[in-house]
């Protein structure tokens, strides 16, 4: 008989980690992808202009840079993202940038949710956005999970993906296990994030932005720490679009903060930057208060298990480190665990 999974987060570990399960037995898996945001991606977000649908902006994550290591290890992933072209070298100059010897740049021409999207995609999930979970409670062996409009399923296995502080807000039996596990739970207590805003903006067609390069780790402004000229980024001429990220101090000192109170201290200090930037079109603001995990969870274990039988488990760039392959590490560890408990029921 068929077993369902569910995979809380449609961000990058939740689509690889879907992708994955689906190619374990498709008879006996049947998927479902819930996500509490209107589309794929977390963080790895790419906004798009209302007024211009072609315009897009990536708000979160920005570029892949891939150690030798990785490329050795995740090749199968790479390999399949360049030959799609859904990847492609990064051939820009990133001005301050820190990159170790034998490191690879790569960018996402159709925007960094594009990635997540293809691994969400090839999984063939049964996806749904708009749903929050709140609560997940074990009734006879089976984990029902409400959302917070109080939609109610139940499933077989978990899989969690949120960033670890939403873990540790829900509801139901999930408390309750942390708790009654003191090593889980101070380890989870442990994780922290780096808080900051980013902001988007698009510009009408013909403006020119005359810097020289094409993304800058700023480091004498008290909130800027980084922009980036994205069409210039993914090799596209026109349709010119900006990232500005802000320094972590600003986004701590700013994190209860309305962002539209916010946005215009951001673009006081762009313009002391860049005071021949043209007036942007369009501007999107987002604060991410869970930005890059400053620490992980203690030894990178990629994933933690909550209950074996039934299966909850949880991973995400928290428990490896953050960024792509991070997210794909704590996949495959996940998708390994599960795999072992699977074969146990
Ligand atoms: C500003 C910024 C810059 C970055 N720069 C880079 C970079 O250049 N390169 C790089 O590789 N990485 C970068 N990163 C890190 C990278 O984005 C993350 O490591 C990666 O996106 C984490 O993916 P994830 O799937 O583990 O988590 P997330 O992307 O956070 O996915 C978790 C998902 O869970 C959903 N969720 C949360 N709570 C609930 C709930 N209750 N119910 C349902 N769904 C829920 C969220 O909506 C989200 O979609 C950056 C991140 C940020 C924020």
């Amino acid at each position: 008989m068929s077993k369902s999974v569910l995979v809380v987060g449609c961000g990058m570990t939740g689509a690889v980690t879907a992708f994955l399960l689906s190619k374990l037995n498709p008879q006996k898996l049947m998927i479902s992808c819930w996500d509490k945001a209107r589309g794929a991606g977390g963080r790895m977000s790419t906004s798009r202009n209302k007024e211009n649908v072609n315009q897009t902006v990536d708000l979160g994550a920005q570029y892949i840079s891939v150690t030798p290591h990785y490329q050795h290890i995740h090749k199968k992933f790479y390999d399949d993202l360049l030959s799609t072209e859904l990847l492609i070298p990064f051939t820009g100059l990133i001005e301050g940038s820190r990159h170790g010897e034998g490191t690879k740049n790569f960018v996402a021409p159709k925007g960094m949710n594009s990635l997540v999207k293809h691994f969400l995609s090839m999984s063939g999930a049964n996806t749904h956005f708009n749903r929050t979970v709140k609560q997940i409670t074990d009734i006879n062996g089976k984990w029902q999970v409400k959302t917070d409009d109080g939609l109610t399923e139940s499933f077989d296995c978990v899989i969690m993906t949120p960033p670890v502080p939403q873990i540790l807000q829900m509801g139901g039996d999930i408390q309750q296990l942390i708790e009654s596990q003191p090593v889980i739970h101070n380890c989870l207590k442990n994780v922290k994030y780096s808080s900051r805003y980013a902001l988007g903006l698009f510009f009408a067609d013909g403006a020119e932005i005359d810097v020289p390069w094409t993304a800058s780790y700023v480091t004498e402004n008290p909130c800027i720490r980084y922009i980036a000229i994205d069409n210039k980024k993914r090799g596209k001429v026109g349709g010119a679009s900006m990232v500005v990220h802000t320094s972590v101090p600003f986004g701590i000192q700013y994190l209860e903060s309305d962002k539209d109170d916010v946005q215009p201290i951001i673009l006081d200090h762009l313009k002391t930057l860049l005071p021949r930037l043209p007036e942007p079109s369009e501007i999107k603001c987002q604060k991410w208060r869970y930005s890059q995990v400053k620490q992980s969870y203690t030894d990178s274990p990629g994933y933690v298990e909550l209950k074996s039988d039934p299966i909850l488990l949880c991973g995400g760039d928290a428990f490896v480190h953050s960024n792509m392959d991070g997210c794909l590490s704590s996949a495959l560890k996940i998708v390994n665990r599960f795999v072992d408990l699977f074969n146990k029921l």
